[in-house]
């Protein structure tokens, strides 16, 4: 992922309480109007020049013909698919006290949402190949007990059947088309029960592991159960991740996605979180036929959350 961003203007602040489970106030400052500009355009390869990045495209998106740079203004990513972020669109992330930002969601008003997907228990190589045809763009938080099938399976991640599970394997040939490979723990723990010093244990643990069976260091992290508190943001940036991701939306068994908002709608800048379960193939597709009919696009989250979250120069 590119760290290039730049002519980041601010605006007004808005600060907004993040979801603190531990009652610790983590309080995320969003500058609207902030900008990011591409500062280069010199990083990009022939794969992300490739067209139609995804299937979910229905309103004017950077999509970008064989041969073609990124226009003025857009923010792209050598590895995942996906709408990037137009100059000025995207507003500030910032968390206080040096530590990584909480981010439910991506500050803006464009009609994109993201996918996140997380745990491990099932391994259907006919995911893979959807994401791989269709160009999704997806992020997966990966937990080591469900990806090497020990122990008991997380509830919400279903009834797993363990297809190929035990295999890293699985992890690296979603990271071969364009998936980042992300930080969910070791073992799935509530961390707030944990001490600082076991949360780094979980966390740390995690990102080693990861980056042994994937080569790619993870750069961000979701908690489970969304439960955190300080120790966690601190034992997130020790390890060297740079966001803590939650969620606005799961999305159920059948592609229903269950809103955390009253009025029930997807909304701009959502991040949607799904589990690696059975039948995530078929349930993607009712998704992602969902979220089009809807008139939103799939977005590129490191894009969006680079532009969201990088130093102003
Ligand atoms: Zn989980």
């Amino acid at each position: 992922m590119g760290r290039h961003c730049a002519g980041v203007t601010t605006g007004a602040a808005e600060v907004r309480e993040a979801r603190t489970a531990a009652g610790a106030a983590v309080v995320t400052v969003f500058l609207l109007a902030g900008a990011c500009s591409p500062g280069s355009t010199s990083r990009v390869t022939a794969a992300e020049s490739a067209p139609a990045p995804t299937p979910a495209t229905t309103s004017p998106t950077p999509q970008h013909p064989p041969g073609a740079v990124p226009r003025e203004g857009e923010m792209s990513d050598v590895r995942t698919p996906g709408a990037v972020p137009r100059e000025g669109e995207v507003g500030r992330v910032r968390a206080l006290g040096g530590l990584p930002p909480v981010v439910s969601s991506i500050p803006t008003e464009r009609k994109v949402v993201f996918l996140t997907i997380d745990d491990g228990w099932e391994q259907d190589p006919g995911f893979v190949l959807q994401i791989r045809d269709q160009r999704i763009p997806i992020t997966a938080f990966a937990m080591r007990d469900a990806v090497e099938a020990r122990g008991v399976p997380d509830p919400a991640g279903g009834q797993g059947r363990y297809t190929g599970a035990g295999k890293w394997g699985y992890f690296r040939s979603l990271q071969d088309v364009g998936v980042p490979i992300e930080n969910h723990t070791l073992t799935h723990p509530d961390l707030l029960r944990l001490s600082r010093a076991a949360q780094r244990q979980e966390i740390c643990g995690a990102s080693k592991l990861i980056a042994e069976r994937t080569g790619a260091r993870p750069t961000l992290f979701r908690p489970p159960f969304g439960s955190y508190n300080t120790d966690t943001l601190r034992a997130a940036k020790s390890c060297g991740l740079t966001s803590v991701l939650l969620w606005t939306a799961s999305v159920q068994p059948g592609g229903k996605i269950a809103y955390q908002t009253p009025d029930k709608k997807l909304h701009p800048g959502d991040i949607l979180l799904l589990h690696f379960r059975p039948n995530l193939d078929r349930d993607f597709r009712i998704l992602i036929r969902k979220i089009k009919r809807r008139g939103f696009e799939l977005g590129n989250l490191q894009a969006y959350l680079e532009a969201a979250t990088s130093p102003r120069k």
